[in-house]
């Protein structure tokens, strides 16, 4: 019998279940298909690292709007737990890169993140046994750290749960239907699945899933 849904999310992942979060809250009734268990992917494998330095601006109003808006207020926005774990943040680079992270430092203080150049020696008071032969400034967060990447995609999971989401893990999806130009729904080793909308949420393997929808990379 197949089973009907507003969506279909492929993959349980944290991608996956952060949009079936996000999708359930919204009130759509969603369904997480899993090939084989929830982060047990690239996500399983992260260290977690919840920082907001990065070179491209918009991964940076990216990861402060997630840190503001979610790790450091994970119950009341979500539930349950991610682990967060609050260490603060160095980020080294060689002397000849200096001005280059000068630049990105400068560009994440215009989003409003709290970030800024110290010096070796300033580095070394808060981190006494750091080795500081290799360069003369580090950038400097003090509000990031890490959280468990398994804990942060379990809680999602259950958030999504709460508003009515279904997790289906050891179902592989096989086949991606499609009518009319739309999507329609999967075939997967679990069943018949049903939805205009399909999300591919398959983090490494999405090429593939996308191959199944007749989807190919553009060259
Ligand atoms: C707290 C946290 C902090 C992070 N910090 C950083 C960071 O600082 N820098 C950085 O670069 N990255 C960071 N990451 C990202 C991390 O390194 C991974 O890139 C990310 O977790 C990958 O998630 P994903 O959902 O895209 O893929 P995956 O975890 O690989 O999930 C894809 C899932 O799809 C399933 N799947 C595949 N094919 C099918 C199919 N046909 N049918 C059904 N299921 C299928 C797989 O089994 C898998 O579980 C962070 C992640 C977390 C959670």
């Amino acid at each position: 019998m197949t089973q009907t849904y507003d969506a279909i999310v492929i993959g349980a992942g944290v991608m996956g279940a952060s949009i079936a979060f996000h999708l359930a809250e919204r009130g759509l009734k969603t369904a997480i298909l899993e090939r084989r268990t929830a982060a047990s992917g690239a996500t399983g494998y992260s260290s977690g690292l919840v920082r907001m330095h990065y070179d491209l601006a918009v991964e940076a109003e990216l990861t402060f709007k997630s840190h503001k808006n979610y790790f450091s207020n994970w119950r009341e926005r979500v539930g349950g737990e991610c682990g967060f774990q609050h260490t603060s943040f160095l980020k080294i680079v060689k002397r000849e890169y200096e001005d280059k992270l000068r630049g990105n430092v400068a560009n994440q203080q215009r989003i409003g993140i709290n970030t800024s150049v110290i010096s070796a020696d300033e580095a070394r008071k808060l981190f006494p046994d750091l080795a500081t032969d290799d360069f003369d400034f580090v950038a400097y967060e003090p509000d990031s750290g890490y959280a468990d990447a398994t804990l942060t995609t379990n809680s999602f999971i259950d958030g999504a749960k709460r508003n009515g989401a279904t997790l289906i893990q050891n179902c592989e999806v096989t086949a991606i239907h499609t009518a009319g130009g739309r999507v329609a729904g999967v075939s997967s080793d679990k069943g018949e699945f049903a939805a205009p909308i399909v999300v591919n949420a398959a983090g490494r393997w999405a090429k593939h899933v996308a191959s199944l929808a007749g989807v190919e990379p553009r060259s």
